[in-house]
């Protein structure tokens, strides 16, 4: 087939699927390698201060450069539960997807428990409120399994005319968002290296980046302790996002990484340092011009 004979959606898609195909194939070689060994692989090791995703190598790596706090917004007619659905539907099925390419790597010896960065674990709730303690593949698996009775249950997300939106929807969606951002978490810390292996580190933080945009936009994650272990690397995707989208207007990053306030919106860029001398000037600027107009 001729690649270029065909509309463009389709292509990426295939053109995805081939990076798709190609990863598997690496995965396959990393696994015949790994079979031999199953105690320990250094792909599996991973040292609890090493946060390669958050050097700048790295973040700069992005799929797209849309300005995603603004496309989060709900857009003007459009119904806000409606808008929670599609996303939260998208969300789960592109993390699921994300997360099956380095499933392999995920075991119940390798990852024993459900961790995340800065010494976070997981334990699963389950419906009754009964905590229990298990390994990461167990936990995702969880995971996904309440995500997707929820997205197939027409009580809780109404697909049908005339069915209406639960009142406690918006809690089903926060919680699938909690949870969904604890299986980003454990991808980050766990597996970051099987994804930049696999060259997905791009479409991660793009996925990452969106979902975050759109959790703060609509406070869907209450518990921002829960989520702060990973602010330092949202905060620098988005200086790398917007730096992307205005390659002529330096956004000077904010080296040490330091946590994203708890505003529940998207980060705001900070200001370069010229930004904020250019600041200061107009601002004296303007202080002389209202002195000079009352004297
Ligand atoms: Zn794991």
């Amino acid at each position: 087939v001729k690649l270029e004979k065909i509309p463009d959606y389709i292509r990426d898609t295939m053109e995805w699927f081939m990076g798709c195909y190609k990863s598997c194939f690496m995965a396959i070689c990393l696994l015949k390698g790994r079979r031999k060994d199953k105690e320990a692989t250094p792909m599996n090791i991973q040292d609890e201060e090493c946060r390669q995703y958050l050097e700048d190598e790295f973040t700069n790596e992005q799929i797209c450069d849309v300005d995603f706090c603004s496309l989060v917004e709900l857009p003007h007619g459009l119904d806000y539960n409606e808008w929670l659905a599609t996303h939260t539907i998208t969300f789960f099925e592109h993390i699921s997807l994300m997360y099956d390419t380095i499933s392999e790597f995920c075991t119940s010896s390798g990852c024993c428990n459900m961790t995340g960065p800065a010494n976070s674990s997981y334990v699963w709730e389950d419906s009754r409120g009964k905590k229990c303690k298990c390994s990461a593949p167990q936990y995702v698996d969880y995971v996904m399994s309440h995500s997707q009775t929820c997205v197939c249950d027409e009580s809780v997300f109404p697909t049908k005319y005339g069915n209406l939106f639960p009142s406690s929807f918006e809690s089903t969606v926060r919680k699938i968002h909690r949870l969904l951002f604890h299986v980003i978490a454990h991808i980050y810390h766990s597996h970051y290296k099987e994804i930049v292996q696999f060259k997905l580190h791009a479409h991660l933080n793009t996925l990452f980046l969106h979902f975050m945009a759109f959790s703060r936009h609509f406070k869907l994650l209450e518990d921002h302790k829960e989520s702060e272990c990973l602010d330092a690397l949202y905060a620098k995707l988005v200086c790398a996002n917007i730096a992307r989208r205005h390659p002529d207007k330096p956004v000077e990053s904010n080296g040490d990484a330091s946590p994203v306030k708890s505003s529940g919106d998207c980060l705001p860029p900070p200001p370069s340092a010229h930004e904020l001398e250019e600041n200061k000037e107009n601002l004296m600027e303007q202080s002389a011009e209202q002195h000079e107009a009352s004297s």
